[in-house]
């Protein structure tokens, strides 16, 4: 059997060498005489998602400080509370340019080519989600829901950004941006409040990337898309009737007048129907006649379910009878954000709802960013690595995956990610016995 050939700068000892190096440019807050090093701290939290301990304390119990030294290049592993003061000062914003490091490699190794959508655009797909709540103590950036009966809860929250593709498992997240408390009331306006922030540093960081932005019914508004259209970026967004009841009058103002399109499709293996409607250069709403979109839905029967499912979307993008179907699939990868990036953080062994640790600053934010750059460098193995692919496809769950990995990595001396991954694949070795037995 021929070990599976691995692309050895997007490998995971690669990009672990370059995470390193790249906290190492994060300057230190701290002045005087530093027992550990920050560069060290972060890369102590970031194994902890790498290897998806269940708890920081797990993870102090646990943790083998040889391989954290071998494998993630650690020097000095913090102990829990250590970890926790050192890192809560942290500016989430100066983790940034790990993400743009990592996106760099994979874009210097074609690696993004299989993510591309449309005419070399890639889909970007945009949400919110809760990641932290607690009934005590808040810290700086805590948003709060003030209750009827007196209490508080005290809540964190981000807006996530991953490139998505429909025919790919593998999503790319990019630096997400946390919700804040001056973002606004409700859930609308801190979304939109955020998005315009993510957006702009987006552009900072990627200015020539083309890009389709695709987000849910409640980015289908006209400051937002104002917003995207100043940075060059082209948008599916989602649309209800029971919010956008002036766009569906339109759409059906316009079928009466036979300026609608329709167009069928049937897939005889699935049993699946579809049906498209579509009509160009219509109004958003009424207080905005000047922001025209073109409108696409669809309708899906699926025989097997007996079920029938609709869906409805604005974008910049040309509707006809040639791009009607891609549209409705870059609209539909959206959900690969909720789906393959915070339900597989949440539920797929990330732990991304477990508190590691409030701070009084910026310790909530900074763990999650840094448990989706864990996360980042995990999906760049499973979209570009055929020995990770190869471990997966044997164990048959990430979950088990993960299990396997941990309980190797506190057991035995490992040289590297890849030496882990091999052990997963092929077995330990037996190492050969130091002396030979004397048979005189
Ligand atoms: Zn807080």
């Amino acid at each position: 059997m021929s070990a599976p050939k691995v692309r050895k700068h997007l490998a995971a000892d690669a990009l672990l060498g370059l995470l390193r190096s790249g906290f190492a440019d994060i300057g230190d807050h701290r002045l005087g005489d530093i027992d550990i090093a920050l560069t060290d701290a972060l890369m102590s939290a970031f194994a902890l998602f790498s290897l998806k301990s269940p708890s920081l304390l797990a993870f102090d119990k646990e943790r083998t400080e040889g391989n954290l030294q071998q494998v993630y290049g650690i020097e000095r592993v913090p102990c829990d509370t250590a970890m926790r003061g050192i890192l809560d000062p942290v500016q989430p914003e100066s983790l940034r340019p790990l993400f743009k490091r990592v996106f760099g490699a994979l874009q210097r190794g074609k690696a993004l080519e299989e993510m591309v959508f449309v005419e070399g655009h890639y889909l970007l797909a945009l949400d919110g989600t809760g990641y932290f709540s607690s009934q005590q103590i808040p810290c700086e950036s805590c948003l709060e829901t003030h209750h009827r009966n007196g209490t508080v809860t005290y809540r964190h929250q981000m807006l996530g950004a991953a490139l998505v593709h429909p025919d790919q498992r593998a999503v790319i997240p990019l630096m997400p941006e946390p919700i804040i408390k001056h973002d606004g009331t409700d859930k609308n306006d801190c979304e939109r409040t955020a998005a315009k922030r993510l957006i702009t540093k987006l552009r900072q960081d990627h200015p020539h990337l083309k890009l389709i932005v695709t987000e849910d019914s409640l980015s289908s508004n006209a400051p937002h898309i104002q917003v995207l259209h100043e940075h060059h970026l082209h948008y599916i967004l989602g649309v209800k009737e029971g919010d956008h009841a002036y766009l569906f009058e339109q759409v059906e103002a316009a079928d009466h007048a036979g300026r609608v399109t329709y167009d069928d499709r049937d897939d005889p293996q699935t049993g699946v129907h579809q049906r498209f409607r579509f009509v160009s250069d219509v109004p958003l709403n009424e207080s905005n006649g000047d922001l025209r979109v073109n409108f696409l839905e669809c309708w899906e029967w699926d025989q097997a379910k007996d079920q029938v499912q609709h869906f409805s979307w604005v974008t910049d993008l040309r509707v006809n009878k040639g791009t009607v179907y891609q549209l409705m699939r870059g609209g539909r990868a959206r959900w690969r954000i909720e789906n393959e990036t915070f339900n597989t953080l949440k539920n797929q062994g990330y732990h991304f709802e477990h508190n590691f640790g409030h701070g009084y600053q910026h310790l909530s934010g900074v763990f999650a960013i840094l448990m989706m750059l864990a996360f980042l460098v995990d999906q760049v193995q499973q979209l570009c690595c055929p020995l990770f692919q190869a471990v997966w496809a044997k164990l048959g769950s990430k979950r088990r995956l993960w299990e396997k990995m941990r309980a190797l990595f506190y057991d035995y001396a490992l040289e590297s990610m890849r030496h882990l991954f091999e052990a997963l694949l092929y077995g330990l070795k037996k190492s050969a016995p130091i002396f030979a037995a004397d048979s005189s």
